[in-house]
């Protein structure tokens, strides 16, 4: 049975207005449109915004070129920008539970989960801070006597931030601080689902003293507010995160004017797990791994790869362990798994699991919705007997969904492992030292974890291989991705080498 902490109706919380930040003033949208956001976990509303429709995106795109091609922010010094940065890492601090609480209410997350992405988020912050002052390009004093070459680093220009719904905070969080270490101006569209945060984060930067223009934020859907920011030719490059398909779009839209694109996209992340493994630490790691965020996380292990000669009893301990994980209201902090983050996704996810069951799949747990008298929430769900060409073992379920499939061979598990078009993450879970490094480096896929699973931090890079994205967030060459390079050519002295023989 699964643990229920029921939701308690939100009584009198007051409905939150929210306009958008365009050219440093707080906006409504060109036509007066609003959206309004169901909190997923109380079935009832908590945000309005202003919509923005294509004009604003225009408007948000021109503040942001006029505030890079004549505003202080990409001439002042990396130490002056470092310390905005800092500022702002100081005031989301100070605003965290405020900010946690929009993310629980909007995406439906558990509020002690959102504290920590808030903590992990003002840490980013801080860490893009430092590398603004250590960026730097290179000089070659080699070139011979009359050549130096120096290789500057410059701010791209205007970047589109372009967000999804899972990780609100965290998502911008992971983009944003490091576009503006490097001294670019930006236009940012979180998810029309959970913009307060990214909102409220305007109100941050204000008050930090990023000039006006350097950070726009509208609210609207991914057709409207969005498709401007990937194709408009004033845009150098568009930051995105979110699904496989949406970021296809994004490239063939920037494609038009060779806008730089980097895309983190969707993951089937296999979890490989080898007889010889601590299998306390494993079961708890999967169990984790699949219902953390309600399985939203593009990280999420959903995809066990056991050996045969352990399956039975694994599945048998992540099906009780499933069993005792707290699934209901998103404000309660004992909550673990929180509500799904509409009603049409839940639908999505409980269509999964019942064509993996009509294919032969079985329910070890879970498998179906919850009805908990409000909002929308899924059992955790583990299936067994799952085959590799069954779409819950191929695509993204995005849902509390755990597929199990088997192996008997290392080759088997790796062959299984990069059958699918995903490479976001894997892990690998064995005290044999040579198996966990013959997986980490033959598994395709931009993070490998041994013997551990979703452990992140600001340092390391983080990205997907093939269909799972272009390109690295984080670590020491995050605030680079958001240059271009200039190569500086210099001749010294008198010329001796005539083209044309004097
Ligand atoms: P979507 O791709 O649907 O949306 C992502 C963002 O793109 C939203 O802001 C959306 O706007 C916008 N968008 C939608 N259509 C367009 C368009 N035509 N042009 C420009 N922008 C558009 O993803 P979800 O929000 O559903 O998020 C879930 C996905 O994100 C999952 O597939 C997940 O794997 C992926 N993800 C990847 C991560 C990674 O780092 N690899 C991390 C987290 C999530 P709106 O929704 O307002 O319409």
């Amino acid at each position: 049975m699964t643990v229920l902490v029921r939701p308690k109706a939100l009584g009198d919380y007051k409905i939150r207005e929210f306009r958008m930040l365009i050219d440093g003033q707080w906006a409504d949208g060109a036509e007066g449109r609003t959206i309004e956001r169901v909190a997923p976990g109380h079935g009832v509303v908590v945000s309005r915004y202003q919509a923005a429709t294509k004009a604003d995106a225009e408007r948000a795109i021109a503040a942001a070129r006029r505030a890079f091609e004549d505003g202080p922010w990409a001439r002042m010094t990396a130490s002056e920008r470092s310390l905005i940065l800092l500022r702002a890492a100081d005031m989301i601090a100070e605003r965290a539970d405020e900010l946690a609480f929009l993310d629980a209410i909007e995406s439906g997350k558990p509020i002690s989960q959102a504290r920590g992405e808030l903590a992990g988020a003002a840490d980013i912050w801080r860490y893009a801070a430092a590398l603004a002052r250590e960026l730097s390009g290179e000089s070659y004093n080699t070139l011979g006597e009359g050549t130096l070459g120096v290789v500057l680093r410059e701010p791209i220009g205007v970047v589109s931030i372009i967000t999804p719904w899972n990780f609100p905070f965290l998502i911008v969080s992971q983009k944003l601080p490091f576009a503006l270490a490097a001294g670019c101006t930006t236009v940012v569209k979180p998810s029309e689902l959970t913009s307060a945060s990214t909102l409220v984060l305007g109100e941050i930067l204000e008050a930090a003293g990023v000039p006006a223009g350097v950070v726009n934020i509208i609210v609207g859907t991914g057709p409207e507010a969005g498709a401007p920011l990937t194709s408009h030719p004033d845009v150098d490059m568009v930051s995105f995160t979110g699904s496989t398909g949406v970021g296809r779009l994004t490239m063939a839209n920037a494609a038009q004017t060779l806008k730089k694109v980097s895309l983190e996209l969707g993951g089937k992340n296999p979890q490989i797990v080898f007889p010889d493994a601590n299998l306390d630490e494993f079961v708890d790691a999967a169990v984790f791994g699949a219902y953390f965020n309600a399985g939203e996380c593009c990280n999420a292990g959903s995809r066990l790869i056991l050996h045969r000669d352990i399956a039975d009893e694994v599945t048998a301990r992540i099906a009780s362990l499933s069993a005792k994980v707290k699934v209901g209201d998103p404000l309660d902090p004992e909550t673990q798994v929180g509500a799904i983050i509409t009603p049409q996704h839940l639908e999505k996810i409980a269509g999964y699991v019942s064509a993996a069951s009509n294919d032969g799949a079985t329910v070890a747990h879970g498998g179906a919705p919850l009805d908990l008298g409000m909002g929308q929430f899924m059992t955790p769900t583990i299936l067994s007997a799952v085959k590799p060409e069954m779409a819950v073992a191929r695509e993204e379920v995005f849902g509390p969904v755990l597929s199990v499939l088997t192996f008997e061979t290392t080759e088997e598990a790796i062959r299984i492992a990069n059958s699918i078009d995903y490479g976001l993450s894997a892990s690998v879970w064995s005290r044999d030292f040579d198996t966990c490094l013959t997986i980490g480096r033959r598994v395709r896929a931009g993070t490998i974890w041994m013997n551990t699973f979703m452990d992140g931090a600001a340092e390391l890079p983080f990205g997907g291989y093939r269909q799972s994205g272009l390109g690295r967030e984080l670590g020491r060459h995050a605030v680079e991705d958001y240059t271009e390079t200039k190569t500086l050519n210099m001749h010294i002295g008198e010329r001796t080498n005539w083209w044309v023989p004097r």
